[in-house]
Parts: C-alpha cells; structure tokens; sequence
C-alpha cells in the first residue's frame, strides 16, 4: 500500500504554501477544485512524498489532471476515511475528559469528608474543654461551610453524570451517522465508499500473507428496459430484491455492496476459483428463480436476471486494476447473450490504458 500523507498545513507558513499552490496549478492549467487544491498542498509542501513524485512524473509526461486522475491519486496517497477516524477520535477524547474530571471531583469529595470528620472530631474535642472556648464557635462555622460544599459536590457529581450520559447519546448518535455514511439507503448494502475501503485494505493484508482475493461485478440485465416498462419505483423494489440474495451469500470473509446503479460487488477472500464460480451461478440461478410480482396491482414483473464477471487477483494488483479485469469479465457475459457468469480468464486482456 502506498504511503499516505498528512493533510494537515497548519502555521504561519500555510498561506504561503497555499498561495504557491494556486500559482502552480494555474501554471499547470489545472482547475483549483478543492480536490485538486489539497494534492498541490501537499505538491509543494512535501515536494519529497511518493504524491509529490508521482504528480511530478505526471506533470512531466503533460498528464492532463482530469478529474478521473485526481481521485485516483486521492485514492492512492490521502487517508481514507479521515472524517470517521476523527469523529470515533472525538468521542474517545471526550469520554477520557469526562472520566478524568470525574476521578478529580471524587477525590475533592474523600478530601472533603476528611476534613468534615476532623471538624467534627476537633468539635467533640473543644466540648469538652472548660467553657467558653471562642474556638467551638469557630469550629462550628467551619463545619457548616464544609457542608454546604459537599452539597455543592454533590451538584457537581449530577452534573457530570448528565454530561456522561450525553456524550454516550452523542456516540452512539456518531457512530450512526458513520455507519450511514458507508451504507446504501436503498438496499442496506454497504455503499461503493465502504467497499473501496475494505478492498483496499483486504489488497494491503494479502500482500502479507499470500491468501487470494476473488472479486466479482454483479449488473442486472436490461434493467433500463424493467424501469421504462414498470416505473422507477418498481425499479427500485427490484434492486432490493437482488440486493437481498446477495445480502444472503454476503458472510465476514465475503463482503459485498451495491457499487453504483444497478451494479454490486461481492469481494470473496476464502474461496478457490471454482468455489466463487459456483457460488455466483447459484447466486444468478436464485434470482432468476423467481417470478416478480408487484404486490399494489398483481402485475406479473417477469422474472429478472443477473450478468456477472469476476477475477482473481494477481500478486501486487492494484483494486482498480482487479476491478478492470472483473468488468471486462462482465461485459463478456453481456455481450454473451447475459445471465451468465464470466471469468476474467475467459476475457480478452484490457489493453493498455493512459490516463486521459
Ligand atoms: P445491460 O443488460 O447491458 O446491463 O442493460 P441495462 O439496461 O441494465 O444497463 P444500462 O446501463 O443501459 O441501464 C442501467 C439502468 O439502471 C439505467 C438507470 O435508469 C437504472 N438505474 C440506476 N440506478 C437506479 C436506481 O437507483 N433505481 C432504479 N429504479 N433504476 C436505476
Ligand atoms: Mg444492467
Ligand atoms: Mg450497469
């Protein structure tokens, strides 16, 4: 995996660096989107980074930095997922605070409670001194402050467990949102973002241990004729419905989400070349199984199928490349004729792509 780089310019220098950042990417004629704007930060603010070179090779060969080229650079050296490591980062930091806050007031308390019992020992004292003895008055003023600062303690400890409890709703409110952020909505599936993130990191793990990854593109046929036919609602019952058996193959080590459109990926890290093949034409056969029926008029839908391409990553495969080889392996089963299952094997090699 490449070596990811802060994003973080901070300090007086920042506008500076931010400045020369704007004048050098006009004088590359590249447009200042905020995507853009953050790679040449780091362009000329770690001119050293494995980003910075890999831009300079790019400039040099007069890349254009389409848009297209820019993501792919920010999938390759940004952090991912920085926005969900910061929100779990907040909540841990907020609870550590609240939890060292409330160790300070209990010991403020057992202070206090010391403190009390030797007022009240020096006042048991004095009583029985001969009278009168200025000090039991003193001592007994002492003894009503120290009180009215335990109830104040008292107060303060509410309080704080009030905080506890809202941060902990906070959490769980966080923890929510970022769990939307990586699902699809419609189909409850993980979305394109989580899935890019996992592969990445499944890619990273089996470098290290030499396990396979299989990965497998999954597009519902003619699905623009099914919408055009029974409404974009209808449409949307049927993504669900395909979304649902492959939610059912869907295990720990097989991870799947809807990629885009009508389109999903199933990602398979325990199964031989043979096992991902027979589970995809289970997969297909299950879906065209059934006869679709929409349930507010009774229609009969028709039955609906499903085209499939996977491959098998090679060692050192980037995900964007493995994606390829199982697209290509996808259209092979289109143009094919559809419902069936194509191995990136069995297509024709991509050829050599520049960057456009
Ligand atoms: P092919 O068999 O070659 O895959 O043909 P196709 O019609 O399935 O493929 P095409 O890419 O031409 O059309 C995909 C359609 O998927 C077009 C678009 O309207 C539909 N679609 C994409 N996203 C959604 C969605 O969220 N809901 C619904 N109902 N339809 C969607
Ligand atoms: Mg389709
Ligand atoms: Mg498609």
């Amino acid at each position: 995996m490449s070596e990811h780089v802060d994003t973080a310019v901070r300090g007086p220098q920042a506008y500076a660096i931010a400045r020369q950042a704007i004048e050098a990417m006009e004088s590359a004629k590249v447009w200042p989107t905020p995507l853009n704007f953050e790679l040449w930060l780091h362009y000329i603010s770690t001119p050293d980074s494995p980003l910075s070179q890999e831009m300079r090779r790019l400039l040099d060969m007069h890349t254009a930095f389409t848009d297209a080229v820019s993501e792919s650079l920010a999938t390759e050296f940004l952090p991912r997922s920085r926005l969900s490591e910061e929100i779990r980062d907040a909540g841990a930091v907020l609870n550590r605070e609240l939890a060292a806050v409330a160790i300070a007031i209990d010991k403020a308390r057992e202070i206090q409670v010391q403190y009390a019992d030797t007022l009240s020992d020096a006042k048991v004292q004095l009583n029985q001194s001969v009278p009168p003895n200025p000090l039991v008055e003193l001592v007994g003023t002492l003894s009503k402050a120290t009180r009215r600062i335990q109830r104040h303690t008292v107060v303060l400890e509410k309080r704080l467990e009030s905080s506890h409890t809202e941060v902990n709703k906070l959490r769980t409110h966080l923890e929510q949102v970022r769990r939307d952020a990586m699902t699809d909505a419609l189909t409850n599936l993980a979305n394109r973002k989580a899935f890019d993130e996992k592969l990445e990191a499944l890619c990273a793990s089996v470098d290290l241990t030499g396990a396979t990854i299989s990965l497998a593109v999954v597009d519902i046929d003619h699905f623009k004729r099914f919408n055009d036919t029974w409404g974009h609602q209808t449409g949307d019952q049927v993504l669900r419905y395909v979304a649902s058996a492959i939610a059912r193959i869907t295990t720990s080590t097989r991870i799947s989400a809807r990629y885009g459109g009508e389109e999903f990926v199933i990602a398979f890290t325990e199964e031989n070349v043979a096992q991902v093949e027979d589970i995809l034409n289970t997969l297909r056969v299950d879906i065209a199984s059934r006869a679709l029926r929409r349930r507010s008029t009774n229609d009969d839908l028709g039955v609906v199928t499903i085209s499939t391409g996977y491959a098998t990553r090679q060692p050192k495969e980037t995900p964007f490349e493995l994606m390829e080889r199982a697209d290509a392996a996808l259209y092979v089963s289109k143009r094919a004729g559809r419902n069936r299952t194509t191995s990136a094997e069995d297509a024709p090699k991509p050829k050599i792509v520049t960057t456009v």
